[in-house]
């Protein structure tokens, strides 16, 4: 393996190379969504400049090179997350629309007695269609509790798995605080209780290695465009056993076998779990990430990315006047892409102002995750995040920029 070039993987990013009036961009926002490599952007491309056309249709040869492009990603997907099989993959438009295609699709086996656990530090993308489900068939929904350091509280989950739940969500990494879930465990704990299991990635498979088999879990989702690939196209991984279960969210053509005005006949999966014209360019784009991702070495970049957590932690805290959210009392466990933190007594919004008039670019509210800001007192909170291509001088700049809003709202 070539040694380790930081700055050549930053380089692929053609985003990253702007200035915005006198400073360079500094993007620490990656946890809304990533930069993309030149290669993802040439893919998309090359699609639409000499192999555009409908998958799965036509018997011409643009056809036939297009659905050859969109299956491989298909495999690549599977391989990426160690799926099993390749049928286990669903292409969606994103993480939402993953977990409504999965709270639609098992409506008809919940009932009023049923009980649905959900993380606390859930995204909304990873509540809302459980309260629908639960609106449509009269399930309870209950959330699994935060310990005082905003981690999720083993007990007091265990406690909950005794009412034997149907179904627990969960998210792998919180998009708001960074914090990592024990997830082979809490989901391995979940299945001696018989409840079904649905994992949110989307923050985590940009940052960490997932294996859906180990982890052994029912349903894994994540986003193409928060780990380098383009917006617009999601996944739905899914146990083959029940994926077949799911009633099909959307209906219509791709995703049936038989169609006559008495009845209709679904088709296999994947397809019965496809209907229409799926987001072609954006699946080869994600294709592009997946290759691009495999191609650098994987545990240099853990490390780079860890070291990067700690010294933007560290270098928060030494600012003073700095409050940091979810950081595990016992440090056991270093946070995973996301710092979140308020500058003391000042609104959010008013150092997020500040920090993008000096291009800096972070997020600040609350983070799609309002059950999880009540629970912190938090009226909302800033949020830096990084990804594969920040550098250290990044975080250098972000933290002489946050100096300055200190120096000017302080
Ligand atoms: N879950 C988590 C943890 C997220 O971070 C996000 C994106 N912010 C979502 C779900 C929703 O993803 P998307 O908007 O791509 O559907």
């Amino acid at each position: 393996q070539a040694p380790f070039d930081h700055q050549a993987i930053r380089d692929q990013f053609p985003a990253l190379k702007q200035t915005i009036g006198d400073h360079h961009l500094c993007y620490l926002d990656t946890a809304a969504t990533s930069q993309k490599p030149q290669a993802v952007i040439d893919a998309m491309n090359e699609y639409y400049q000499l192999n555009n056309a409908n998958v799965h249709r036509a018997a011409h040869q643009l056809s036939t090179r297009a659905t050859q492009q969109y299956e491989a990603v298909r495999q690549q997907v599977a391989h990426f997350i160690n799926a099993s099989k390749s049928q286990e993959i669903i292409f969606t438009h994103g993480t939402t629309e993953s977990i409504n295609m999965v709270a639609y699709g098992l409506t008809p086996q919940f009932t009023p007695n049923d009980i649905i656990l959900i993380d606390t530090a859930a995204h909304h993308a990873n509540i809302v269609p459980w309260q629908e489900l639960a609106k449509r068939s009269g399930a309870t929904i209950k959330p699994i509790p935060l310990t005082a350091d905003a981690q999720l509280d083993i007990k007091a989950y265990e406690q909950l798995l005794q009412a034997k739940p149907k179904l627990v969500a969960l998210c792998h990494v919180s998009n708001a605080l960074g914090t990592v879930n024990p997830i082979n465990d809490l989901i391995a704990m979940a299945k001696n209780a018989g409840a079904l299991t649905l994992v949110d990635g989307a923050q985590a498979v940009a940052h960490l290695d997932v294996d859906v088999q180990n982890t052994d879990c029912d349903f894994y989702v994540f986003s193409g465009h928060k780990m380098y690939g383009p917006t617009g196209v999601g996944i739905l991984y899914g146990r083959f056993e029940q994926l077949n279960t799911l009633t099909p969210m959307l209906t219509g053509g791709e995703m049936i076998k038989t169609v006559s005005f008495d009845r209709t006949e679904y088709g296999e999966l994947p397809n019965r779990l496809e209907a229409g014209t799926p987001a072609i360019a954006e699946v080869i784009g994600l294709g592009a990430a997946i290759s691009f991702l495999h191609g650098l070495p994987r545990e240099h970049i853990h490390a780079h990315e860890q070291k990067l957590m700690q010294y933007l932690q560290a270098q928060l805290l030494n600012l003073g006047d700095v409050s940091l959210y979810g950081i595990a009392n016992d440090k056991r466990q270093i946070n995973v892409g996301s710092v979140a933190f308020n500058l003391a007594g000042e609104h959010h919004q008013d150092v997020g102002i500040l920090l993008d008039q000096q291009a800096i670019a972070v997020r600040c509210g609350h983070h799609c995750a309002m059950p999880l800001m009540n629970e912190l007192n938090l009226a909302g909170c800033c949020r830096a995040s990084i990804g594969i291509y920040t550098n250290k001088h990044d975080i250098d700049q972000f933290i002489q920029a946050l100096n300055t809003v200190k120096e000017l709202l302080l």
